[in-house]
């Protein structure tokens, strides 16, 4: 039987690293997308490769249309089809508004939110071909309820939400299904930067008591990839042990 495929964005580390491991455990080929770090997506590959034989990596910045376009170019010589996508990529430049540079906010917009939809549009156009797929965008709970110092990441990932239950709406008569997850606080790269101080007053502010794991994330993209969630499109799963709700 043909494998099924998938393509993670922002795969050399953190989330999306967790999320490409789980989908090759469960049997999907991973496409592994980098930007600038090309051996720590080789680190990825290497892991992937114990549990799948037609897995590769490809760079893209996924905020550069012409590099997306060539990413998925080499994805339908490679697979002449895609099975799901996770739109995985981003970055933060947190400063308050009101000292916030036009490139601080453009370039967090331009990654996380350009990027999604760029991925997303090339993705539906394999998708269709085949009359199914599903999309998964990584959002946040800040995307919900906003924060200080995050204006741009905020904004980049409320847009992520409206994206995705508008793009749901377009594309559930192809059935192709696209849902948001909205992680809390998990342990990465992007959260190892806040001081301990910071970190045990957001403890204090979650149900559950502990940062969350990226595993705790990539179950749950797997879920939204497979027919488990068959019948779940335009949804925003939150991962956050109970913070915001
Ligand atoms: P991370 O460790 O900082 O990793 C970010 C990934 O994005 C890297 O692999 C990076 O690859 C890639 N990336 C950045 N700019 C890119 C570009 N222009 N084109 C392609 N790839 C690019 O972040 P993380 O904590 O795993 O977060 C992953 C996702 O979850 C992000 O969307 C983030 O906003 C979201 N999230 C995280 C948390 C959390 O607590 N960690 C909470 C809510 C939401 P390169 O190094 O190759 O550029």
């Amino acid at each position: 039987m043909e494998n099924k495929n998938v393509l993670v964005t922002g795969a050399g580390r953190g989330i999306g690293k967790a999320i490409a491991i789980e989908f090759a455990k469960n049997g999907y080929d991973v496409i592994i997308n980098y930007n600038g770090s090309k051996e720590a997506a080789l680190e990825t590959l290497e892991e992937v490769k114990k549990y799948s034989n037609h897995s590769m990596i490809v760079q893209a910045n996924v905020a550069n249309g012409q590099e997306v376009e060539a990413m998925f170019q080499q994805i339908q010589e490679t697979y002449k089809k895609l099975d799901c996508l996770v739109n995985n990529s981003g970055i933060t430049r947190d400063i308050l508004c009101l000292r916030m540079s036009e490139e601080e906010f453009m370039d967090v917009i331009q990654v996380n939110l350009k990027g999604t939809f760029l991925c997303s549009k090339q993705a539906c156009r394999l998708m269709m071909k085949k009359k199914q797929g599903s999309i998964i965008n990584m959002a946040s709970v800040v995307g919900l309820s906003g924060n200080a110092g995050q204006c741009n990441y905020a904004a980049s990932k409320a847009g992520i939400i409206g994206f995705s239950k508008s793009l749901a709406k377009e594309m559930g008569s192809r059935n192709i299904r696209v849902n948001a997850i909205a992680p809390g606080f998990i342990q990465t790269k992007m959260t190892e930067v806040l001081s301990e101080e910071v970190k045990k007053n957001l403890v204090n502010q979650i149900p559950m008591k502990q940062l969350g794991d990226v595993e705790d994330v990539a179950q749950t993209a797997i879920f939204l990839a497979g027919d488990a969630s068959k019948y779940i499109t335009g949804q925003v799963i939150q991962v956050d042990g109970g913070m915001l709700m």
